[in-house]
């Protein structure tokens, strides 16, 4: 199948999960994550229209973007190491890994050598699978607390990866709890920042995410097939 055809159905997919939970479809943003996608393969999605992009390293987006068509957000979606905050910050629209006030720091001080703000998410362990990147929910309060008043970025959301199961009702839950302290902290603000994104789902997922709440998706091999 095709890139445009694939895109054409996700969209479709998250159109219809965002129906059958009363949200408007443009309250989500399709990241459609490029990692391990030629430079061509990902021009053909930004021709279809796809409105964001997500890499999930620093090296691989530095080497890859001099090739890729403008338009599209760009979002770092991986684990990011402080001493790439630089790189990140000249490369990325939106960092959607923070989840340490030092990485948070890191990446605060070189926007702000740059002259920018960064819009940045938390990233979340929900499933509490040791493997798995992010700060727990119980230090998510802590964490914003920690970098509410950093110059360089702007925090807005949380971030988080499903439970690796096919199990879609323990995936239900984990999104639904993330949901639960998305609203808690837009109802109970950290430090004054504003609460606004929730991203989760994956080509696995993502009609549950959308259906739990969240306002974007990353979704690689839905759109442009099988990683090598
Ligand atoms: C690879 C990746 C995705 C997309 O995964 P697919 O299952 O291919 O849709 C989403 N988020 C992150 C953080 C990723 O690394």
């Amino acid at each position: 199948m095709g890139i445009e055809t694939n895109l054409r159905q996700v969209r479709d997919r998250i159109a219809a999960a965002a129906a059958r939970a009363g949200r408007d479809p443009e309250s989500v943003l399709l990241v459609a994550v490029t990692k391990n996608v030629p430079p061509d393969r990902i021009n053909e999605a930004i021709r279809a229209g796809a409105p964001a992009i997500g890499e999930n390293r620093v090296q691989e987006a530095e080497s890859k973007w001099p090739e890729i068509l403008a338009g599209p957000e760009r979002h770092m979606v991986g684990s990011l190491q402080r001493n790439k905050a630089g790189k990140a910050v000249e490369l990325f629209d939106r960092i959607q890994s923070i989840d340490s006030v030092r990485l948070a720091e890191a990446v605060s001080r070189r926007a702000e050598a740059a002259g920018r703000k960064i819009p940045v998410l938390v990233e979340v362990n929900v499933s509490g699978e040791e493997s798995k990147a992010g700060v727990d929910p119980e230090g998510v309060r802590g964490l914003l607390d920690g970098i509410a008043g950093l110059p360089g970025i702007l925090p807005d959301g949380l971030m988080t990866i499903g439970p690796l199961t096919g199990d879609a009702e323990r995936i239900r839950a984990a999104f639904r709890s993330l949901r639960r302290l998305f609203d808690a902290l837009r109802s109970d603000p950290v430090g004054g920042i504003a609460m606004r994104h929730l991203s989760m789902g994956m080509s696995e997922d993502f009609e549950i995410a959308v259906e739990e709440g969240a306002t974007m998706v990353r979704v690689g091999t839905a759109i442009f097939g099988e990683r090598p």
